[in-house]
């Protein structure tokens, strides 16, 4: 027996409590439940975020060279209007969080302490206590949520988006701890995260399964850029599920990229060496770890003894392994990061469906074109989080009419570590034609099997993307299309535009 609960017409549904989802709730001023299938710390990458938040903050920048800075490793694919609302509203709002109690790190004339890291032409990233900025800012953020009576929250994982007759979407089908629930709404918000669990070597939550990417493309949403993952150059290579990192700001403050034998590589590849974007910083770790001759990050000279108080998760995570970074390089390979693509939407986060939006990383505003600038990400989910809110708040809703959704099906334990070897292999840092099509006949089978659960349905709008996309574009990197086409073109596409067509199972059991 599915319960139902009915929101009031002026509420706002929020699937995910990351930052994207907590944001947008703390500015609206209409009530809003927030739905996250874990608690903060466990489920959304916003509280693992190290690096922090970029923005002009400091003396001598500005959003113009911020925007340039955006645009110049996106691939020509960034849509330069969003990456203007971006740099332009991203003071204002870390100036926000920081009123709202966030203790960035200070400089002794009580600005922000910036960092610098990979692919910004100047130190821009505000942080805090080092590496704890993603901590720092959820916790901030959840007690001021905790503290809201507008806000209330609930634990439960969405299945499938609820729609009337007339395709508005009306809210989520979840499975919660009594089973499952229609939570209907007139208006819902996607903050659901990204897909970085859908690959084997990943620093993303287990539950960052591309849900939101599933459950809006399946009702009918046109999705962006799918193809575009991106993969952090170092993560910390001990073999652990997530992958814990090593920030990009190690290589700000000087940390250098070796092979076993201490031989720097960076250099020969690119101009600005260890600071290179991230695309070119991950393909050239990934061909050291496939060659053998292994990939580290010095951090002795540049860090040393000050490592357990200006990286204190880099430090515990290197230590809990064994390696001591104080007097160790770090071993280190690519993992899948962060999704560029994702759920299409315009500058106040208004998707193609009517009654859904979508925010955070979960959502493609074209703001990162075909490669994320570092520390772009939390800027996007305040900013756009900031706009959703402004528009729902000048909204007048419809009224929740009758609504209806699929069930998708359960992709068992053994079926989901197929799959994510299948997306390391073939979608990862490096794709071919043959590999993409392993992949997706991988995906074929699984879903045959078992039915299209929103995990595939993501992992095969990722392989399709990047199969159908024959050139190399910022992390898209096709070794059998090295170069990129003349036309720098953003990717469109609906699911029904893919063969098959997803067989839904017609009844779902304790789903994962
Ligand atoms: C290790 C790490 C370090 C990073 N460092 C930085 C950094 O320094 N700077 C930067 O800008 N970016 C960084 N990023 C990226 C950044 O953290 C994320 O892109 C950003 O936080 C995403 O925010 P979000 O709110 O969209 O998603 P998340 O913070 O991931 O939140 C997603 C929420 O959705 C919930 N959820 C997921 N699926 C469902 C479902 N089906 N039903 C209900 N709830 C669901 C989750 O439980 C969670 O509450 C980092 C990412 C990682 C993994």
């Amino acid at each position: 027996m599915t319960e139902t609960l009915r929101l009031p017409r002026d509420h706002v549904l929020i699937v995910g409590g990351g930052l994207a989802g907590l944001f947008a709730a703390l500015n609206l001023s209409r009530p809003a439940l927030v739905l996250a299938s874990r608690p903060p710390q466990e489920g959304a990458a916003s509280a693992w975020a190290q690096g922090g938040i970029a923005a002009a903050l400091g003396a001598g920048d500005s959003p113009e060279r911020h925007a340039a800075d955006t645009l110049a490793v996106g691939g020509g694919i960034n849509d330069a209007a969003i990456v203007r609302i971006l740099t332009e509203e991203g003071p204002g709002r870390v100036a926000e969080l920081a009123a709202m109690g966030v203790p960035f790190d200070r400089d002794a004339d009580g600005g922000f302490a910036l960092s610098r890291e990979a692919g910004h032409s100047m130190a821009r990233v505000a942080r805090v206590s080092g590496d704890l900025a993603g901590k720092s800012i959820m916790e901030t953020l959840v007690a001021h949520a905790v503290a809201s009576e507008r806000i209330s929250r609930m634990e439960a994982r969405a299945l499938s988006l609820l729609q009337d007759g007339a395709g508005r979407v009306c809210g989520v089908l979840a499975a919660g701890e009594k089973g499952l629930i229609r939570i209907e709404a007139s208006e819902t918000l996607l903050a659901a995260g990204g897909v970085g669990g859908l690959y084997a070597v990943t620093t993303n939550p287990p539950s960052a399964r591309g849900d939101a990417l599933a459950m809006a493309a399946r009702a009918g949403a046109v999705i962006a850029d799918p193809e575009f993952v991106q993969f952090h150059p170092t993560a910390i290579d001990i073999g652990r599920d997530p992958a814990p990192l090593a920030t990009e700001a190690l290589r700000g403050e000087g940390a250098t990229l070796t092979d076993r034998k201490g031989r720097r590589f960076m250099a020969q590849i690119h101009a600005d060496a260890e600071l290179a974007p991230r695309d070119i910083v991950a393909r050239a770790i990934h061909r050291q770890v496939v060659s053998g001759a292994g990939a580290f990050l010095d951090a002795r000279s540049a860090v040393g003894a000050a490592f357990p108080e200006h990286f204190p998760t880099v430090f515990a995570a290197c230590m809990s392994a064994g390696v001591d970074p104080r007097t160790q390089p770090i071993p280190i390979a690519p993992a899948a990061h962060y999704h560029m693509g994702g759920i299409s939407v315009d500058a106040d986060g208004a998707a193609s469906l009517a009654g859904l939006s979508a925010c955070g990383e979960c959502a493609s505003t074209g703001a990162h074109g075909a490669n994320r600038l570092a520390s772009n990400s939390l800027l996007e989910a305040v900013v756009f989080g900031g706009r959703i809110a402004a528009r729902l708040n000048d909204t007048l809703s419809p009224p929740v009419r009758r609504s209806d959704c699929e069930t998708p099906a359960r992709l068992g334990a053994d079926g989901l570590a197929r799959l994510r070897g299948a997306m390391a292999r073939h979608a990862g840092v490096e794709r071919t034609r043959d590999g993409l099509r392993k992949l997706m006949a991988d995906i074929d089978d699984l879903s045959g099997r078992q039915g299209e659960g929103n995990a595939l349905t993501a992992a095969r709008l990722i392989g399709a993307a990047a199969l159908a996309r024959e050139e190399s574009r910022g992390a898209h990197f096709r070794a059998d299309f090295p170069a990129a086409a003349p036309a720098a073109d953003r990717t469109r596409l609906r699911l029904a535009d893919l063969a098959p067509e997803p067989a839904c199972a017609p009844a779902l059991e304790g789903c994962a």
